[in-house]
C-alpha cells in the first residue's frame, strides 16, 4: 500500500515506532486486514455503485472465452488474467486482441501461472480506445484517522512507484468521518489533479470525475474496504470516463458484516499456512527468516521478534497462540512451523498469565507425539503453573529456560548451525 503511516496492530505504535519494527508492522497490517477481491468482482461492486465499467464476461476455458468475445459484439477485446497481483499488464497478463484471437489469448493465460499465481479465470471486455489513464483510490489514512481519496493524472503506472518518484503528482482529499466526503471536495480534487497533470478538461468531465470520486467513496464505505482503487480510470477517445481496472480489499475486521464478499474471495491466493492458522484461531504471519516463533500474546510476540533480531537472528514468522489455554492451538502451531522448510529452529516463548504453562507443555508434547520435529526446539516458559510444566517436560527429557534472553540466544545459535 501507498501510505507510509500505519498503526501497528499488536503493539499500537504509530508510524515511526521507536523500536524500528516497521517491516513487520507493515506486513501485519496488510495481511491481517484484507480480504482481496478479483478485478471482475471489484468491478461488479463499482457497477452497483454507479461507476461506469466495461461490459465484461468471465471465462474459465478458452472455448468460453471465445464465445464471450463474440457475444460482446465488438471487433477488439481485452482478455485479462484474474489473479490477485498488480502489474499484470507488464507481466503479459492483459491481452488486447481481435475477436477471432480471443480463444488463443485465453489459452495462453489459463492454467498457467502469472507472477507465481495460477490463472483460473479470465475477464473478457470490449477493448477500450484509451486517451488518458487516471489513478483514483480511497483508502484509510491511519495517521489522520480518516479516509483519503488519492488521484493522479499519471495513472496506469504503479502507484507505489509514483509515490516514491513523483509524490507531487498525487493529489488527495480527506473525508471527515462525521460528514463523509463532500461534493465540493471531490470537485476540488478534480481541479487539483487536472492542474498538476496539465490535463485539458472541460467542466462536464470535471463533474463526471467528481461524481465517480463520490461513488468510489460510497463503495469504500458500504463494503467496509481498506482499499477501493481504480487504476486506470480511463478517458476514452470519445471523452468518456470508465474504470478499466478495479481493486477492492475488504477490512478483515468487518468481514462479519460482509459475508457475501468473503464467500466470493478466492482463498487459493492466500498463504496456505496463514489460512490453516486462521482456522486454528492463531494470529500467524509468515516472515522470511529461519527462527519459528510460538508465543502467547501479541505484545510478547513482537518483543520476541525484536529480541531475535537483536541477537542477530531472523524470525520466520509472527505467531500468537492467544491468551487462552488450549493445547490444540499449540499443536496447530507446531504443525505449521515444522512443515515450513525455511524454519531451522523453533522458539517457544510463553509467559503464563491467563495462559497456563502446563497446558502449553501438554500441547507441545501432544504435538511432538503426532509430528516428528527434526529441528532444534528451544523453550522458555515462566508464570502460571510453571512447575507443573517443567515436570511434564523433564519427564519427556526436555528442559525449558526461564529467561527470554537465554532462550532467544540459544535459538539463534541453533538456527545458525544448520
Ligand atoms: P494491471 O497491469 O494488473 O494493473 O492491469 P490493468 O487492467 O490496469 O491493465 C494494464 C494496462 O493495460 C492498462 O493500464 C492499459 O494501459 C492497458 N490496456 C490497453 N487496452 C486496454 C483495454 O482495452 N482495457 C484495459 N483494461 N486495459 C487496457
Ligand atoms: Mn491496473
Amino acid at each position: 500500500m501507498l501510505s507510509d503511516s500505519f498503526l501497528c496492530l499488536p503493539c499500537v505504535w504509530w508510524n515511526g515506532c521507536p523500536r524500528g519494527r516497521t517491516v513487520v508492522c507493515a506486513r501485519l497490517s496488510d495481511s491481517l486486514c484484507d480480504v482481496k477481491l478479483q478485478e471482475f468482482q471489484a468491478k461488479k461492486l463499482f457497477e452497483s455503485g454507479g461507476i461506469p465499467v466495461p461490459r465484461g464476461m468471465t471465462a474459465g476455458t478458452a472455448v468460453e472465452a471465445a464465445s464471450a468475445a463474440l457475444q460482446l459484439g465488438t471487433d477488439r477485446v481485452v482478455v485479462k488474467a484474474q489473479v490477485l497481483v498488480g502489474g499484470r499488464g507488464k507481466a503479459g497478463g492483459i491481452k488486447v486482441v481481435l475477436v477471432p484471437k480471443a480463444r488463443e489469448a485465453a489459452e495462453s493465460l489459463l492454467g498457467k501461472p502469472l507472477k507465481g499465481f495460477m490463472v483460473n479465470t479470465v475477464l473478457i471486455e470490449p477493448a477500450l480506445s484509451i486517451a488518458q489513464e487516471i489513478y483514483l483510490s480511497v483508502t484509510l489514512d491511519r495517521a489522520r484517522h480518516r479516509a483519503v481519496v488519492m488521484a493522479s493524472g499519471a495513472g496506469g503506472v504503479d502507484i507505489e512507484e509514483l509515490a516514491v518518484k513523483s509524490p507531487e503528482k498525487i493529489v488527495t482529499a480527506h473525508a471527515d468521518p462525521a460528514v463523509g466526503l463532500r461534493g465540493f471536495q471531490a470537485r476540488q480534487l478534480a481541479y487539483d489533479m487536472v492542474a498538476t497533470a496539465g490535463l485539458d478538461w472541460a467542466e462536464d468531465r470535471i463533474s463526471a470525475f467528481a461524481g465517480i470520486v463520490l461513488k468510489l467513496y460510497d463503495v469504500y464505505l458500504r463494503y467496509d474496504c481498506s482499499l477501493a482503487e481504480i487504476n486506470p480510470l480511463v478517458v476514452t477517445a470519445d471523452g468518456k470516463l470508465i474504470a478499466a481496472d478495479g481493486k477492492v480489499d475488504v477490512d478483515d475486521n468487518a468481514t462479519f458484516r460482509q459475508p457475501q464478499l468473503v464467500a466470493q474471495a478466492d482463498r487459493r491466493h492466500e498463504d496456505p499456512d496463514e489460512i490453516k492458522a486462521k482456522e486454528a484461531g492463531l494470529s500467524y504471519i509468515r516472515l522470511d527468516g529461519s527462527i519459528g516463533c510460538v508465543v502467547n500474546g501479541a505484545g510478547l510476540a513482537m518483543a520476541t521478534l525484536d529480541l531475535v533480531k537483536h541477537y542477530g537472528g531472523n524470525p520466520a514468522n509472527f505467531l500468537d497462540i492467544g491468551g487462552s489455554s488450549n493445547p490444540a492451538k499449540v499443536t496447530a502451531a507446531m504443525q505449521i512451523l515444522s512443515g515450513n522448510a525455511s524454519v531451522k529452529a523453533i522458539l517457544f516463548n510463553i509467559f503464563g498469565g491467563i495462559t497456563r504453562c502446563d497446558d502449553v507443555a501438554r500441547g507441545l508434547l501432544e504435538a511432538l507425539s503426532r509430528t516428528e520435529v527434526k529441528i532444534p526446539l528451544v523453550i522458555r516458559l515462566t508464570g502460571t503453573n510453571e512447575a507443573a510444566a517443567r515436570e511434564l517436560l523433564s519427564a519427556a527429557g526436555m528442559k525449558a529456560h526461564t529467561q527470554m534472553d537465554d532462550a532467544v540466544k540459544e535459538a539463534v545459535a541453533a538456527a545458525e548451525r544448520r
